[in-house]
């Protein structure tokens, strides 16, 4: 069991009172709350060792740099992987996204190839690969999912071949709460000598994350949903794979030599890194990682087990709500609408009541389309979030819907 009023207490923002009713913050999907600790490493960055990395020999030179590269070995052991030259800082999941569409792509995918996402993908690992094809020529192609919100798995060998040249997937979906088979799916493609993309933006903050248990080639993430600051992320790649990609873009820190005539390139991950990194970001997510393994995410996926059953049997118990994602394994992610309620109208007057949600279509249209509606209610909880805040929210639902109606 975790400690929740001790977790809890570490969020100064989960003290806040809207029009003196306490805040429910069930919007953990589109960002989560930092604790106090990774609020301390951003100032002790700046109080006491800021200074540009990678170049400086002086001593906060020295400090920022060890800092940063500290924070690259954190990644490395809190995702597993082999080296720590496989992780790349980017400015979250989308540019981590980016680059491979980029980088990746003008290397290993031409005219005729194809790249097959899933259709509950978030729109930043959907429209990066449409570009990719628009400049290579490659075709982009689509695994459908269930009604209940899971993946058409037994469509998959069908669906690649030779001229797959990429599956990119989501670990967890953003508007479904589906927790996808990352590790089969690997299996399957590499049978088929097909590399894997897995965006783990919305699986890293609920699961244990383990990109060699997983099996994939790449791997996304952003710190601030991880509870560290906004800008910073995180792309895994196999280093076979990064050391046969060209640059994503060009500048200072990412370089061997520069000479007028030609230039060489750092290896990775330096190559991948142009300019100022983000180096005060990159000790934010280090101290969330810190955070959330002291509490350990075994413990928090159970805690998190727990608020998806309460929360599953109290919206069983609503027959004017339709729930989008019923898949046995979720996490705490919950799409809904309630019958003859915009659900732009539910949630202006859920947050009059203290309770922040998010509505509408969450970067996922085809999700939308899939159901043909044009938005959704999203509740997304996080390991601060507690049993008597569902409560809370139903009973502002309620009010909700006798108001709306
Ligand atoms: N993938 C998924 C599944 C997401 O939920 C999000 C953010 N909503 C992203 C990618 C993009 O993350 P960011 O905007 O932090 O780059």
């Amino acid at each position: 069991m975790l400690d929740v009023a001790t977790i809890r207490a570490a969020f100064p923002i989960l003290e806040t009172k809207v029009d003196g009713r306490p805040l429910v913050y069930f919007d953990n999907s589109a960002t989560s709350q930092k604790p106090r600790s990774v609020m301390d490493a951003v100032t002790r960055a700046y109080l006491q060792g800021n200074s540009n990395i990678h170049r400086g020999v002086h001593r906060l030179g020295a400090a920022a740099s060890a800092g940063y590269e500290n924070a690259r070995c954190t990644v490395q052991r809190f995702i597993g992987a082999e080296e720590e030259e496989e992780v790349v800082f980017t400015r979250g999941a989308t540019e981590g996204i980016n680059l491979i569409a980029t980088s990746y792509a003008e290397t290993f995918i031409g005219k005729g190839d194809e790249i097959l996402v899933t259709e509950m993908e978030h729109h930043s690992n959907i429209v990066p690969w449409q570009m990719a094809c628009a400049r290579s020529g490659a075709v982009l192609r689509v695994l459908p999912f269930h009604d209940d919100g899971t993946l058409v798995l037994d469509d998959l060998e069908g669906r690649i071949g030779q001229s797959t040249k990429m599956v990119a997937v989501s670990h967890v979906s953003n508007v479904l709460g589906t927790v996808n088979p990352v590790k089969e799916i690997c299996g399957i493609c590499h049978e088929h000598g097909v590399p894997v993309l897995v965006d783990a933006a919305q699986s890293i903050p609920h699961m244990p994350v383990d990109v060699a248990d997983i099996g994939c080639d790449f791997l996304v993430f952003s710190g601030h949903k991880v509870h560290a600051e906004t800008g910073i992320g995180v792309l895994y790649g196999r280093r076979e794979w990064l050391e046969r990609m060209p640059p994503y873009q060009g500048g200072g820190g990412m370089v061997s030599s520069v000479k007028m005539e030609h230039t060489t390139y750092a290896p990775p991950p330096l190559r991948f890194e142009a300019g100022t990194p983000n180096y005060v970001g990159a000790m934010s997510l280090a101290a969330a990682i810190d955070y959330v393994s002291s509490i350990g995410m075994e413990d928090i996926m159970r805690h998190e087990e727990e608020l998806n059953r309460h929360m599953l049997q109290r919206l069983g118990e609503w027959d004017d709500i339709t729930l989008y994602g019923t898949a046995r394994e979720r996490c705490p992610i919950f799409s809904f609408n309630l019958k003859g309620v915009h659900a732009y109208d539910a949630g202006q007057i859920l947050d009059r009541m203290g309770i922040a949600v998010r509505t509408g279509t969450h970067c996922a249209e085809p999700v939308m389309d899939h159901y043909g509606i044009t938005g959704t209610v999203r509740a997304s909880l996080a390991f601060y979030n507690t049993v008597e805040e569902i409560d809370l929210f139903f009973a502002a639902l309620e009010t909700t819907r006798d108001l709306l109606r």
